[in-house]
Formats: C-alpha cells, sequence, structure tokens
C-alpha cells in the first residue's frame, strides 16, 4: 500500500476519542475538501507490504488496542486494505477505519467500526456519499459531518433525520471546521464555525446527535502533523 504514515497519538475525533491509537494514514484522496487539513497526503508517502505495516503496528502498540486507517481516501487501496484490516482484526486489534463513504464500503469487515464523514454542500465535495453505502452502516458504526455554517448544519440535520442515522449507528457526530491554516493558538478562534454557534443551533433543535471536537488540534498545534 502507499502510505503517508503511521503513527501513534491521542484519538482526536469519534466517540473513541481521547483514547490511544495508531494512526495508519494512506496516502491518495480523490476529494478536494476546501478546509482539508491532510493535503499533504494526496501524493508521496512509500510503498509498504503489509507485512512491514503490521510490524510498525505492532512495535508502536504492542499489546493490541485502537489502530485506525485513514488518509486521505483509504478506500483507493481497497484490493490491499481490506485483507490488511482483517488481519488486524485477526491480532486482535480494535479497527476503525475513517472514509468519505464516496466508494462502495458493503465489503469493509464487519468488525471494523467505519467512521463516514458525509461531505456537507461548504465542503466543496458537495453529493459525492454514496447513498447506497446507507445499508453497509452498522450499529457499531458513527457518521460525522463537518460544518462550517448554517447551510452545512442544516444539511445535516436534514439528512440524518432524511435517513433515521441516530437509530442506524453508534453515534452521529457534528464536527465544527477548523481554519484550514490554522496555527499556534489552541482554541475554538481557530474554527471556521464557533462551537458555541453549533452547540446552540443543536439544542434548539434537539438533534440527536452529538458535538465533536477535534481535541487534538486543542491539545498540540493545529498545525502540528503526526499527532
Ligand atoms: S476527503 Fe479527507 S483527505 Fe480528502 S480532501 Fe476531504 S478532508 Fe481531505
Amino acid at each position: 500500500m502507499q502510505v503517508t504514515e503511521i503513527y501513534k497519538s491521542l484519538q482526536g475525533e469519534s466517540t473513541r476519542a481521547g483514547l490511544s491509537c495508531v494512526f495508519v494514514r494512506l496516502t491518495g484522496c480523490n476529494l478536494r475538501c476546501f478546509w482539508c487539513d491532510s493535503e499533504y497526503t494526496f501524493t508521496g508517502g512509500r510503498r509498504m507490504t503489509a507485512e512491514e505495516m503490521l510490524d510498525e503496528v505492532a512495535r508502536l502498540s504492542p499489546k493490541g488496542g485502537l489502530v485506525e486507517i485513514t488518509g486521505g481516501e483509504p478506500m483507493l487501496q481497497e484490493r490491499e486494505l481490506l485483507p490488511f484490516m482483517k488481519r488486524l482484526l485477526d491480532e486482535g486489534y480494535r479497527v476503525l477505519i475513517e472514509t468519505s463513504g464516496e466508494r462502495p464500503l458493503a465489503r469493509v469487515p464487519q468488525g471494523v467500526v467505519k467512521i463516514v464523514d458525509v461531505k456537507c454542500p461548504n465542503s466543496g465535495e458537495p453529493d459525492t456519499f454514496d447513498l447506497t453505502n446507507l445499508d453497509a452502516l452498522l450499529p457499531h458504526d458513527e457518521v460525522k459531518f463537518v460544518i462550517s455554517d448554517r447551510d452545512d448544519y442544516e444539511f445535516a440535520r436534514n439528512f440524518l433525520v432524511r435517513h433515521h442515522l441516530a437509530e442506524r449507528v453508534h453515534a452521529v457526530l457534528f464536527s465544527p471546521a477548523f481554519r484550514k491554516d490554522a496555527s499556534g493558538a489552541r482554541d475554538a478562534r481557530q474554527c471556521l464555525l464557533d462551537p458555541q454557534q453549533l452547540a446552540e443551533w443543536m439544542l434548539a433543535d434537539d438533534v440527536p446527535a452529538r458535538l465533536g471536537l477535534q481535541i487534538h488540534k486543542f491539545i498540540w498545534d493545529p498545525a502540528l502533523k503526526g499527532v
């Protein structure tokens, strides 16, 4: 697989936020979200065999634990990724995959928790989520919306209701978009949408979703990679 980096940090998002996690960040993405903080994954990286990747995961987390497959868009390397995730599960790791849901997800191994980032209108990549993937969602999966303004919020709220997401998956996450060029200050002023504003909208509408903050950007400099 083409790999940008493998590193250990605290999980910054999802319901596992705050837990120690090994991140396997694959190279390449077919989308171009305007607030993307991972553009360095679009090209480059290095070719690694599944064996080499497993060795690196085991070196970083020898006692098992949480592994997140992310990118870029990891499902672009589906042919090699699916057996790799199965190997991780067989080795006793708990495996998450972060994906946009633009590629088919039905063949992701059942034990893998899918965190599906449905793109909102102002991401620059609206309508990229493949609606047939709704049928591939399992009760342990999570669906995330990165929200940069009121239009995005209304899209996420309406999508959640229309597709009964709260009944389909373990958690629905509404996360304020971060400034792409954020660096230095580790606080909410770096968000494109004030988390307080998003929280107030969610409370007013009684939305069955949880507010998610990218906590790694409040712990380390938001410009820092590999954390
Ligand atoms: S899908 Fe993810 S990696 Fe790709 S452009 Fe969007 S935010 Fe960046």
